[in-house]
Parts: C-alpha cells; sequence; structure tokens
C-alpha cells in the first residue's frame, strides 16, 4: 500500500520521494505524492491514470503512447532534462535503500551482484557505505 506523504513529513524522515515519478514534477509543485518502494506520484497524474484505467477497451488497442520527446519544442525538451535526471537519482536512492536491506540480511555482494547483473566487486563498489 502507497503511503502518503506530505512536504513536512519528507523533512522530517530525510528520505522520501522529492518528485513524481510520471509527470517529474518536484513535489513543492505537485503538493502530496503517494509513495511506493521504486516510485511516487502526484495527485494529477494518479486521477488521469484511474481515468486511463477506467475507460472502456476500444476494440482495437490504441498504439502505444508516442515517446513524451516528439511533442516537445527544444526548449521543453531541454527543461525536462535535469527533471529526467532528478528521477534517475530517486530511482538509484531507492535502489540504494533496497540493496541495504539486502546487505541487513546478510545477502552477500556475490549475490547481490549477480541479481543485478554485475560482478561482486562491481555491487561493493557501487552500493558500499562509507565507512
Ligand atoms: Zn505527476
Amino acid at each position: 500500500m502507497p503511503s502518503e506523504l506530505s512536504g513536512t513529513d519528507r523533512d522530517h524522515r530525510g528520505n522520501e520521494p522529492f518528485m513524481c515519478s510520471f509527470c517529474l514534477r518536484p513535489r513543492q509543485e505537485t503538493g502530496v505524492l503517494a509513495a511506493a518502494p521504486t516510485a511516487a506520484i502526484c495527485r494529477e497524474c494518479a486521477e488521469g491514470a484511474l481515468k486511463l484505467l477506467e475507460a472502456p477497451r476500444p476494440a482495437d488497442p490504441d498504439p502505444l503512447p508516442a515517446t513524451p520527446w516528439e511533442a516537445l519544442s527544444n526548449d521543453e525538451l531541454l527543461e525536462r532534462l535535469p527533471r529526467v535526471a532528478q528521477a534517475r537519482d530517486q530511482v538509484e536512492e531507492h535502489l540504494r535503500r533496497w540493496v541495504t536491506a539486502a546487505r541487513d540480511r546478510n545477502i552477500s555482494w556475490a549475490v547481490i551482484g549477480a541479481s543485478l547483473g554485475m560482478s561482486r566487486q562491481s555491487a561493493w563498489e557501487r552500493f558500499r557505505t562509507a565507512p
């Protein structure tokens, strides 16, 4: 079950999502985010997704949506690049927490690395915490 967090909650907890994973807007713009272990969604995106899911299915399924950058001007595309990078950072932070949970269960770096398609050494170098 996703958790709902206000900006104040995040400030106190220190490691909660800071942006919507769907529209890439920061929480300061979106307000409350519903958070799951690997993503967060704002009210506007959640309502849009709900409408999409509740809509009757067309006889012929729609093709996959166009890539979002196709509809953007160069300026709009460039404006979004840092947001996409922030989304990457948020996912990286989630991954780091999952790896920490695996380490807390005494799962070896070799097994974690294999799970992620990397060597034991690469997993350790990427996810070890500073002493
Ligand atoms: Zn959103």
